[in-house]
């Protein structure tokens, strides 16, 4: 990646930490999850509002690194008004995305900004700070009562 494109990926990650997007609580939400990431110390609230199997409403609350912060902002942007169905596929693609795995010809339009967190997959510790807020929103999805926690 080229020094330039590095800059703007960085200004996007800071802007969305600086400014997380549905940063806030859902007073009813239908279904809602915590993580955990005791490796940095991320902590993240999620609440959802699903309707007709589609994310009509998404929030968080939290408090944790930028990496983190960044990722469960981007991802309440890209994932309200899509389909459970769409959500898992975003996830899973991103999942691949983060820990390397993607093929080099993988289409990663529907990843949209989430592309931005690419760069983690060089840094271990950094791929559960990113892949904490999916964690948390498959986990609030699937209406699992506990936790989740990347160790
Ligand atoms: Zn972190």
């Amino acid at each position: 990646m080229d020094a330039e494109l590095r800059e703007l990926y960085q200004q996007v990650i800071l802007d969305h930490n600086k400014s997380p997007r549905n940063f806030r609580v859902i007073e009813q939400p239908s279904n809602s999850s915590e993580g955990y990431n005791p490796l940095c110390g991320d902590k993240i609230n999620l609440y959802l509002t699903i309707e007709d199997e589609i994310v009509k409403d998404i929030s968080f609350q939290g408090s944790g690194c930028a990496i983190s912060k960044a990722s469960a902002s981007l991802m309440s942007s890209i994932i309200k008004g899509k389909t459970i169905e769409e959500t898992k596929k975003i996830f899973e693609k991103f999942q691949e995305m983060i820990t390397g795995r993607l093929d080099e010809n993988s289409d990663l339009e529907s990843l949209g900004k989430l592309t931005v967190l690419e760069g983690v997959k060089e840094f271990p510790a950094r791929v559960k700070c990113a892949g904490l807020a999916w964690h948390t929103l498959i986990n609030a999805i699937n209406k699992k009562k506990e936790p989740v926690t990347t160790e």
